[in-house]
């Protein structure tokens, strides 16, 4: 009894502790939060690693997550656009609306790929002020955890030097993986995305994207469609990854034609991890990458 009552005790004290009520959209800026405020915020994740954030349903717990939350961490770019809006709203909190200190998004703080393109939202185009997935590549990660230790600092001014602190440490972590990464995957011929997400890797990588299964952002392929792919790739070598919310039809037909490796792979790591977390979820990604060779 006293051991659970000591218990108790030092689980009230770590709630205690937590400055900020931080909820992130997903898994991968939730682990970015956890390596920049370490033990002073509590994180929520709303969607986990094996979900669509293009395509959310809005549910209740994320609703009461927002109420009390100090801060948003979305990835942005019109990423979550046709569900976050509505929490937001329902979620009555004038603190995390955007424009808000309490609101932050991670691909406002980073050049994002494919902006200011011909994208039509009219033809279902997912992507249409820019390529949103910037989460998928550490150094900018590392870019957008300076920008979150200063908004956290803004929010919580005692944690101010450790949210620095942490953010540097973040991208010293990145930096000491990145020539591993790129070296592991130097002889890599390519990668067949389902959907253009892990593009940001695959440039810093330095490995070339050689199709996608999908012929515009969101939008499903026809057979036809996936015919000419394999017209176009046949004789080459690669890797087709897909995410877990993906149709793994039109991957598998693909890899069955060409005789190439197919593998599935979360966009994000589990909901509960950290920094750390966050570096072994883009080690699978570069070793996936890597069987493509
Ligand atoms: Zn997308």
């Amino acid at each position: 009894m006293r051991q659970v009552l000591l218990l108790v005790a030092g689980l009230l004290a770590a709630t205690q502790a937590a400055a900020l009520d931080v909820v992130a959209t997903s898994p991968s800026m939730g682990a970015l939060v956890r390596a920049v405020a370490g033990d002073r915020a509590d994180v929520t994740v709303l969607a986990g690693p094996e979900r669509d954030l293009h395509a959310m349903q809005v549910k209740p717990s994320m609703i009461r997550a927002m109420r009390g939350a100090d801060l948003v961490v979305a990835i942005g770019a019109e990423l979550e656009i046709g569900w976050l809006p509505a929490v937001s709203a329902s979620a009555a909190n004038p603190r995390i609306l955007p424009g808000q200190p309490g609101y932050f998004e991670a691909a406002a703080q980073v050049p994002l790929l494919e902006a200011g393109g011909a994208a039509d939202r009219g033809r279902g185009d997912v992507h249409p002020v820019g390529n949103p997935h910037v989460d998928m590549d550490p150094v900018r990660m590392a870019t957008v955890a300076g920008a979150l230790a200063d908004r956290l600092a803004l929010l919580d001014a005692g944690g101010a030097s450790a949210y620095r602190a942490n953010a540097a440490a973040f991208r010293d972590a990145v930096e000491a993986k990145l020539e591993g990464w790129q070296s592991r995957v130097a002889s890599a011929a390519g990668v067949v995305l389902y959907h253009r997400d892990a593009i940001y890797l695959l440039e810093r990588l330095g490995v070339p994207l050689l199709g996608t299964i999908e012929p515009i952002p969101g939008v499903p392929p026809t057979g036809s469609q996936l015919k000419t792919l394999a017209g176009k790739l046949a004789g080459k070598r690669g890797v087709i990854i897909y995410a877990p919310y993906q149709s793994p039809k039109g991957p598998k037909k693909l890899a069955d034609d060409l005789g190439w490796p197919v593998e599935q792979l979360p966009l994000s790591p589990p909901s509960g991890a950290d920094g750390n977390g966050y570096l072994s979820h883009i080690d699978r990604w570069v070793a996936a990458v890597a069987t493509g060779s």
